[in-house]
């Protein structure tokens, strides 16, 4: 990693990857665009988005309103759909010839996928899962924090020598960027050269998943489940419950490691990062890998028969007992006051 060891003054601004699908950016490149901002403005530079892909007009337009200065758009049929050969080559000759000194990605399966390899192609590091960005007061470079060793520390990391300083970062974490519905930004249209031989894989068809897939990151209401369940019915009637309060139903790894739901559906470390206004803990012991994921909740409500599980500690309403008599005596209590 020697050839831009001396020549970091040359990066600026910072980059948001806009990854979108049919012409909807994902949700966490809202939340990256709000981080971004604040990174922008502490760092006194441009916030820019990139986007790829095939007739963008209109997502161009979309990441203008949530504030960017200057959206960086490659469009060609060869981008039409993502394929790790040609995202990865149109990002890597974009981030040579623009330079940012910060570039961020969603910790999507496309971000996990992307950014490491732009990272080795432009001779840079790359801080994976990141749940916190700050800006270093004194020299302005990126400490980027995420949870090591199994969750039991959080590390902070930086890039001192490489640009740009690159980081994935956790979908739920970070706070939405502001919409505003007249904003402008500059348009720079990235050249490619980009071949279909570069791409050495070919999207027949897309099959969308028969999976019943849930959207924890936007729910205001998760009824979780763990092991102390007992067995996979037990989410059958969690989400009863999570029916009554017009919520959705999430899980310990424990409980998805068991086969009893699908990892969709799985909060903590390894899951997705959740701040529902209320979250229900059945029968989840309260590891600190399942913390990780839930505990900025606004009202955390426990369900436990051991008096000493430690979801007690974070749980804001706790109660001692067996699932199998709470969880349906609550179902029943809020149909109640709904009606
Ligand atoms: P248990 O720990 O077995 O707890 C079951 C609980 O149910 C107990 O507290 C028990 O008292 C209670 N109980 C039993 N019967 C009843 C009953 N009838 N009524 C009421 N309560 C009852 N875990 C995650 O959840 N998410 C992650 O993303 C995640 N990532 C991980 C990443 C790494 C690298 C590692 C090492 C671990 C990770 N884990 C994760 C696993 C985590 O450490 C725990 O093993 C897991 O969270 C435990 O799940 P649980 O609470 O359902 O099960």
């Amino acid at each position: 990693m020697e050839n831009n060891v001396n020549d970091i003054s040359q990066y600026k601004d910072v980059w948001v990857f806009a990854e979108q699908r049919n012409g909807h950016i994902s949700p966490v490149v809202v939340e990256l665009l709000g981080e971004g901002r604040r990174i922008a403005d502490e760092t006194g530079s441009n916030l820019c988005a990139v986007v790829l892909g095939n007739n963008t007009g209109s997502v161009v337009d979309e990441l203008a309103r949530y504030g960017t200065d200057i959206v960086y758009s490659a469009e060609s049929p060869l981008l039409e759909n993502f394929t790790t050969d040609a995202y990865t080559k149109v990002i890597t000759d974009a981030i040579r010839e623009y330079k940012p000194e910060i570039v961020l990605y969603g910790a999507t399966h496309v971000g996990r996928d992307l950014a490491p390899r732009i990272a080795a192609r432009v001779n840079t590091g790359l801080t994976a899962d990141c749940t916190k960005l700050e800006v270093d007061p004194t020299d302005k470079k990126l400490k980027q924090t995420r949870p090591a060793f199994g969750g039991n520390l959080m590390a902070t990391i930086i890039c001192p020598n490489h640009r740009p300083q690159m980081s994935t970062v956790r979908p739920g974490v970070m706070e939405r960027a502001k919409r505003y519905e007249t904003a402008s930004a500059n348009v720079v249209n990235i050249e490619i050269s980009l071949t279909p031989s570069d791409i050495r894989t070919k999207v027949i068809e897309i099959v969308k998943s028969r999976l019943n897939l849930v959207s924890l990151g936007e729910a205001e209401v998760i009824v979780s489940g763990g092991k102390g369940l007992g067995n996979p019915e037990g989410f059958t009637m969690l989400r009863k419950l999570a029916d009554t309060l017009g919520g959705v139903v999430g899980a310990s790894r424990a409980a998805v490691d068991a086969g009893w739901i699908d990892h969709s559906h799985q909060v903590g470390q390894t899951g997705t990062t959740v701040k529902p206004r209320i979250y229900i803990a059945c029968g989840i012991s309260g590891a600190i890998q399942h913390l990780a994921g839930m505990s900025d909740s606004d009202i955390i409500i426990a369900v436990n028969k051991n008096p000493d599980a430690p979801i007690f500690n974070v749980a804001d309403y706790g109660i001692v007992g067996d699932v199998n008599e709470v969880v349906p005596a609550l179902t029943d209590a809020f149909a109640e006051f709904r009606l």
